[in-house]
């Protein structure tokens, strides 16, 4: 299903058309609003009549984060504070948050990317959809209510946490559609599990899940345990919030696609600083085609992903893979380059533990290390007489340890400690994202 079909399936070559239009547009806007963007493009020797196409992209400077936040909190809003309809923030996860404007165009175009999104994901007009993304400065609750309010659906506007309401409404209420991020999807599968409650008993169909990494592995735990189809659905702040991509609920796994009408998106080699090709991993950077308020060109969101065009798609526009991490998630382990989904997969690999996992990265002297806080999975733990206590330790915990620490050392070629705890004592989400490294080498 589509929720404008002539846009999502629009030829490639009409769709590179609409985009050099907008580009040119929105050069000459930024150019001659922005004062940040005049003195850079100046600076460079460019013209904003240089820029004929996305072929001459690379031409622009990047923008970053820091960009953002050495104009703090309006200078780089490109119209008078009167035609600001309402202002969010990025909820600050890595630092002093970000603030962002919407026009009243914005909005309706926020809208119409969830809108698009939520279709993509199997959402209906007539459905109703229980919206478990916080509401507030995070733009994951409002986008996807007006979204969804675009779309036709009811929106139940629970928002994050609260699970015992959560459980009851979605008994009560009985929503098709369920937005939250991953890791408080993994929260739900527990509850319901916990209060013996048959997913039969909810008319629960399909989960809109993002805003943070998740892995297949989640997918499948969401999945099974739900009775639901899963999706992703990627976006931030900076550039309008949720619903820059989304997965199609029927070619699940094959990555989200990107919005391109509105956001273009190129993969940028974080060294080199150079376009990547199709399929390559790297930074992906994004130019707002159509924002009015704020808009950015080539924003590096540090994200780690790849692009490609599925051809068997009925949908044309780019897909992006599942988000590796995030660049500055990135950790360095006696100089290795680590991101915390690479030991993810790895204990996913193993059907003895659950999905749950933190890493609490130290130094002892000059030597970096890592212990890996697991669980058993539920079944295997619930099957065990002797639990878990300081003085007694099951038998086959020491063979799983020795399995787990082998599989990181072959795959990612270092030894770390790990840690098995009892069931539910790894950390959960309670609503938002999930912060699973705590790295105390920073201090
Ligand atoms: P903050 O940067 O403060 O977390 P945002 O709420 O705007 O602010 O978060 C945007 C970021 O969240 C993205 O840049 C990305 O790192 C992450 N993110 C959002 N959606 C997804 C997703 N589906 N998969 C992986 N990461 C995601």
């Amino acid at each position: 299903m589509f929720f404008q079909p002539s846009i999502e399936t629009l030829p490639v070559t009409q769709l590179r058309q609409l985009q050099n239009e907008r580009l040119r547009d929105l050069v000459k806007y930024v150019y001659s609003r922005i004062p940040f963007y005049k003195k850079k493009f100046d600076e460079a020797g460019l013209n904003p009549s240089f820029i004929r196409s996305v072929d001459d992209l690379q031409k622009i400077p990047f923008t970053f984060k820091a960009d953002l936040r050495d104009h703090y909190p309006f200078r780089l809003f490109a119209v008078s504070q009167d035609k600001i309809a309402r202002i969010h923030c990025s909820s600050g996860t890595t630092g002093k948050p970000t603030v962002v404007g919407y026009t009243k165009n914005d909005i309706d175009i926020f809208a119409e990317v969830c809108a698009r999104s939520l279709t993509a994901a199997g959402a209906m007009p007539g459905m109703k959809l229980q919206n478990a993304y916080g509401y507030g400065l995070f733009t994951g609750g409002l986008g996807l209510h007006y979204g969804a309010e675009k779309l036709g659906m009811t929106v139940i506007p629970v928002s994050g946490g609260m699970t015992d309401r959560q459980i009851l409404l979605l008994r009560d209420i009985q929503a098709e559609v369920m937005c939250c991020t991953p890791s408080y999807a993994l929260t739900i599968v527990e509850e319901i599990k916990k209060r013996h409650i048959d997913p039969s008993e909810l008319k629960l169909k399909y989960m809109v899940l993002g805003a943070e990494p998740w892995t297949e592995a989640i997918r499948e735990e969401v999945q099974k345990g739900l009775s639901v189809i899963a999706t992703n659905i990627y976006g931030l702040s900076e550039i309008i919030g949720p619903g820059v991509s989304q997965e199609d609920f029927e070619e699940r796994g094959t990555g989200s696609h990107v919005w391109e009408d509105h956001f273009f998106p190129e993969i940028i080699d974080p060294v080199s600083k150079e376009p990547l090709p199709e399929g390559e991993f790297g930074v992906l950077c994004f130019t707002t085609l159509t924002k009015e308020a704020t808009p950015l060109l080539r924003y590096w969101t540090n994200d780690i992903t790849y692009l490609y065009y599925d051809k068997s798609s009925q949908r044309t526009h780019i897909k992006m893979g599942a988000i590796r991490g995030r660049a500055d998630d990135m950790l360095i382990i006696r100089g290795i380059n680590l991101f915390p989904s690479q030991i993810e997969s790895v204990i996913n690999e193993l059907p003895e533990f659950s999905p749950h996992y933190q890493l609490l990265v130290s130094r002892q002297q000059t030597m970096d290390s890592v212990d890996v806080h697991v669980e058993l999975n539920e079944k295997i733990y619930a099957a065990l007489t002797d639990k878990i206590s300081d003085e007694n330790e099951p038998e086959i915990f020491q063979a799983l340890r020795y399995k787990l620490s082998q599989k990181i050392k072959d795959s990612i070629g270092l030894s770390m400690n790990v840690i098995i705890r009892n069931y539910n004592t790894v950390p959960r989400s309670e609503g938002g994202k999930l912060n699973r490294v705590v790295d105390s080498r920073k201090k």
